[in-house]
């Protein structure tokens, strides 16, 4: 199965993406991931991409492409995998459909109110990229991951005025990609509001898993 979870950044894509990962057996490519890490390790690409990023705004379309067809060369997606993150604008996705088949695009839909009010309480870990949020999906204990007990940060871009500008850049350049997926018959929509096992859920009947 290839997937893509299509939403506002803080709809809950990466919280879905691990647990369709562990429920279809299928790897999630986050891009937002792997930029960061690129920042993180100092190389070229990251150097290029982390202004944009700390202003909420879109990295070029090629570099993104560039690193996607790269991860998705790699054996483990043999089986399919889990978009999050990606397209982000229709050139992207003209890109992705000239690579692979996409099965299905998931929207998990949220008002920007309540996004705003979520990215803000948004914590990730830098150290294997799991995410947490204060009161929906806290960490056991409270500043560490779950996972692999790394210190949780904030992210940069999760600060109230950098989420207005993202929000201002997902409506612009990726919610055309719903009109995109649904002339080709492949959109499926869930209410992106609730708790995690909630949406879990729905994600789960929408996509039969
Ligand atoms: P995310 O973690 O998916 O919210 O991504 C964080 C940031 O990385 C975004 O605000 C963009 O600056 C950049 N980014 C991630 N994915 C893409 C993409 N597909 N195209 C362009 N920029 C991206």
């Amino acid at each position: 199965m290839k997937l893509i979870l299509l939403g506002a950044p803080g709809a809950g894509k990466g919280t879905q993406a691990e647990f369709i990962m562990k429920k279809a057996g299928i790897p999630s490519i986050s891009t937002g991931n792997l930029l960061r890490a690129a920042v993180k390790a100092g190389t070229p690409l990251g150097l290029q991409a982390k202004s944009a990023m700390d202003a909420g705004k879109l990295v070029p379309d090629e570099v993104v492409i560039g690193m996607v067809k790269e991860r998705l060369a790699e054996p483990d997606c043999g089986k399919g995998c889990i978009f999050d993150g990606f397209p982000r604008t229709v050139k992207q996705a003209e890109a992705l459909d000239a690579i692979t088949t996409i099965d299905c695009a998931l929207l998990i839909d949220v008002p920007d109110a309540v996004i705003e009010e979520r990215m803000t309480g948004r914590r990730v870990c830098l150290a294997c990229g799991a995410t947490f949020h204060v009161a929906a999906n806290p960490p056991k204990q409270e500043g560490a991951c779950d996972k692999c007990g790394a210190p949780l940060s904030i992210r940069p871009d999760d600060k109230a005025e950098v989420v207005k500008d993202r929000l201002a850049t997902y409506h612009e350049q990726t919610e055309p990609l719903i009109d995109y997926y649904r002339g080709k018959g492949k959109l499926k929509t869930v209410n992106g509001q609730g708790t995690v096992d909630e949406i879990s859920g729905l994600v789960a009947k929408a996509l039969g898993l």
